[in-house]
């Protein structure tokens, strides 16, 4: 069964979408057991399936259910891309891992989700043909915000990413875009794996 806890969480969108998406299809086998266990769990290539909980909260503090188009960097496992697209009419993913990505996208595929488009990149530089994006969720940590990023937040746009030093305490920032200007609030302390960038685009 899907039974998740979810803390405070109590943005009815978002709860919705945390029981429409049964995390038993986006976790190992052998892992299964774990499935609903608010923790994150390992997905291979050192990789991690983010905790339920977290996985609320950043897609409530996006408002997730407002958006027309959702950018997610780190497909990861593809959970938070399901609970994104069940609430935002498209969402777009991008992996820097092409196995990850590819194995995301199988699961979204037989799952039914046709709002999704998948990328693998590095997402630093985010996705300038499809933007402005009224959400973008970063879902690996980073030192400070990429500005590529921030450039691709429609107005009135909100991000959250886990900003600060790798291996070390990081906040779940989020970032609100009014009248051109960008207010940052620090929210939760969270531990995400680090933020990696490809050799071949690193400017
Ligand atoms: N939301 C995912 C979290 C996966 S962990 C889930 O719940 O399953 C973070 C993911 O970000 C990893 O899969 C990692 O490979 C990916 N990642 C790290 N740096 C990246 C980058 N520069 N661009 C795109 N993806 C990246």
């Amino acid at each position: 069964m899907n039974k998740l806890f979810l803390r405070e969480i109590n943005d009815s969108e978002t709860l919705r979408a945390m029981e429409a998406v049964d995390r038993k299809f986006f976790v190992p086998e052998k892992l299964q057991s774990h499935a609903y266990s608010d923790t994150a769990l390992p997905i291979g290539l050192g990789q991690t399936i983010s905790q339920p909980y977290i996985v609320a909260y950043m897609t409530a503090s996006v408002k997730a259910g407002d958006c027309d188009k959702i950018l997610e960097i780190g497909t990861g496992s593809g959970y938070q891309t399901a609970i994104l697209a069940e609430l935002a009419r498209e969402v777009y993913t991008i992996e820097i891992i092409p196995e990850l990505g590819i194995k995301a996208k199988n699961v979204l595929d037989t799952l039914g989700y046709k709002n999704i488009r998948y990328k693998t990149a590095d997402g630093y530089r985010g996705w300038q043909e499809m933007a402005p994006f009224d959400a973008i969720v970063v879902t690996a940590a980073i030192a400070e915000t990429p500005p590529d990023l921030l450039d691709q937040l429609a107005e009135n746009g909100r991000m959250i990413l886990p900003l600060g030093p790798e291996g070390d305490t990081q906040y779940l920032v989020l970032i609100e875009k009014k009248a051109g200007q960008f207010t940052y609030s620090r929210k939760l302390a969270v531990r995400f794996v680090p933020f990696t960038r490809s050799k071949t685009d690193n400017k």
